[in-house]
């Protein structure tokens, strides 16, 4: 079988199968893949949004509340009638003492009772801390002029910022504390942490968000679940994270949590802060089923392309099998070998083209068969043909023509060999008159009788030839003068008793014989027959039926 490689009809059937499935099945494939995707995204998105909203309205919320207590406390009585007496003209040492113990107890138990406030602090409008409810006062961070707004009697909020000391985020804020004559006393600034409320909304969030946390526009993270419950201190967001969240709020982003984990998060600011608080998915768990949607079809295209791939392997055999037959079954016929039959495995076209092949096979050994059938009818005829070109068709000696060529050609021999050759010239005695009395049809037969004693009586390798008439020519290969003589006598002697006619009464014939050899001047056909020709006459003149041997320009009686 010839290897066709890639050409081959099974290789483009399962090529074709292949394609075929895995084109539409891709394309299938992708636009489910991005459909769920997008689908997928939008469910995120809105749960990120969802969370991320009710968060920044409820720190709204929660900070308004702590601004409310704050100013319930700057108006309380213990703070406005200690700091009013503190800063009474001419307040002894004695009276100060008092008065400040009682601020700081006051701040004490605020600052105990209320976890959000980390430290809460009374500034004179000098700006100089006057009581704290910690023992070492940490920095105020206020906006700049916050003094003078305060005065005006306006709550200010500072920036939100991770506070190294307290080790938390943490928002600054005061209300101003006015005497029972609206006079303005100082302010009451507390430190807020974030991490009560942060860590109240985050354990209302459904599950499946992976982090949540405030964060500022620089990326310091001040409140948050992981980073913080985790205990470690400050935390920032990756370069640049921040910076896109703030820039597209309310959008979900692929982007890096501040614990490295590649998640899709979304930022919703914070009203009346510089704050925005972040919802987070971890991508692995949010984007699962759309994984495990790629794995399935993967595995599933996959799988197609095996079975489809085993099937067009399976059906390119089915045809290529048949096919296949017929090519070697043509192989053969093409070299000659018509002994072919092919089985009848399939059907459809390619059964009925084995079927088709058959039988022009079998019609080319109808054809052959005729064929050598005609040709043996032609052999015999040429041989028969050759034959009769040969052969004297009353005796079945053969002819003259012949004789000279046979002789020809044993000069030729006996030149090269120089084995004698001799000739015997006959010419049957009294013919004519043997016609005369016998009639002409006997003297045929008489010929016909002559030529068969002629042909049985002589070796094979000698000829025996009709000349003319009633005269014959025996030609005797390898044979002296002598052995010539002696066959030319024995024929002459079979003939004498023969008796022609068959019947009792049937006349005698007989026949007068010269005979020649070949001698080193004596090689020539014409020579030959002349000479044998000359010792004929002699025979005849000698009184007939008798044999004589030529001997240079006469013959002798053998
Ligand atoms: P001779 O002894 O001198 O040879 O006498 P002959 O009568 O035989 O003389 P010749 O050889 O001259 O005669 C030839 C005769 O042979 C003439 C003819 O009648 C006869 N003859 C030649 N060919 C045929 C033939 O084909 N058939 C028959 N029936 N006779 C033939
Ligand atoms: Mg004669
Ligand atoms: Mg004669």
């Amino acid at each position: 079988m010839v290897p066709f490689g890639f050409h081959s009809i099974k290789s483009k059937i399962t090529m074709f199968a292949l394609l075929a499935t895995l084109i539409p099945s891709l394309a299938i494939g992708w636009r489910s893949y991005v459909q769920n995707r997008r689908f997928l995204s939008q469910k995120i998105t809105q749960e990120l949004q969802n969370v991320t909203s009710q968060a920044s309205r409820e720190i709204g919320l929660w900070l308004k509340e702590r601004l409310l207590d704050l100013k319930v406390f700057s108006s309380s009585y213990v703070v406005t009638e200690n700091l009013a007496k503190l800063q009474g003209a001419g307040a002894g040492q004695l009276e100060q003492e008092p008065a400040l113990r009682g601020l700081r107890d006051y701040l004490g138990s605020v600052r105990a009772k209320f976890t959000d406030y980390e430290e809460l602090t009374i500034v004179a409008p000098d700006g100089k801390v006057v009581a704290s409810s910690a023992e070492q006062p940490g920095a105020v961070t206020m906006p700049d002029g916050w003094l003078e707004r305060a005065r005006a009697g306006d709550a200010v909020l500072g920036s939100p910022h991770w506070d190294e000391g307290l080790r938390a985020g943490v928002i600054t804020v005061s209300q101003p504390i006015l005497g029972a004559d609206e006079r303005f006393l100082g302010v009451l600034a507390a430190k807020l942490n974030f991490r009560g409320i942060v860590e109240s909304l985050s354990g209302d969030s459904p599950s499946g968000i992976s982090g949540f946390y405030l964060v500022t526009r620089s990326g310091d993270v001040v409140a948050g679940t992981q980073p913080l419950t985790a205990g470690s201190a400050r935390t920032a967001l990756a370069a640049g994270v921040a910076s896109r969240l703030f820039a597209q709020e309310g959008v979900a982003l692929d982007s890096s949590s501040p614990g490295g984990v590649e998640v899709v998060g979304t930022l919703r600011k914070v009203p009346s802060l510089s704050l925005g608080v972040v919802a987070e998915k971890e991508r692995r768990t949010a984007y699962a089923e759309i994984y495990r949607l790629r794995r399935t079809t993967i595995w599933l295209v996959g799988g197609l392309l095996l079975g489809i791939g085993v099937v067009a392997y399976l059906l390119g055999l089915t045809i290529v099998r048949p096919l296949d037959s017929l090519i070697s079954g043509a192989a053969k016929v093409a070299t000659g070998d018509l002994a072919v039959a092919l089985p009848l495995s399939s059907r459809g076209e390619l059964g009925y083209m084995t079927e088709v092949f058959n039988h022009m096979v079998e019609q080319l050994r109808l054809g052959r068969k005729e064929l050598d059938e005609a040709n043996q009818t032609l052999r015999q005829r040429n041989q028969e043909l050759q034959e009769l070109s040969v052969t004297d068709s009353l005796t079945g000696l053969f002819n003259r023509k012949h004789m000279w060529e046979t002789l020809a050609r044993e000069l030729e021999t006996y030149k090269r060999h120089r084995r004698p050759l001799s000739a015997l010239m006959i010419d049957i005695d009294h013919f004519k008159r043997y016609n005369d009395t016998q009639g002409h049809l006997a003297g045929d037969e008489a010929l016909r009788r002559l030529g068969e004693i002629l042909r049985s009586s002589l070796r094979v390798s000698d000829y025996a030839a009709r000349y003319g008439g009633e005269e014959f020519l025996v030609v005797l290969p390898d044979t002296d003068s002598a052995t010539g003589a002696q066959v030319a006598e024995r024929l002459r002697e079979l003939v004498a008793g023969e008796k022609f006619g068959g019947g009792p009464g049937s006349p005698k014939i007989t026949i007068s014989i010269g005979v020649a050899s070949t001698s080193e001047h004596e090689e020539e056909p014409e020579t030959l027959v002349r000479n044998a020709d000359t010792a004929l006459y002699r025979a005849k003149k000698a009184g007939r039926n008798r044999a004589f041997v030529f001997e240079g320009g006469s013959g002798r009686p053998s």
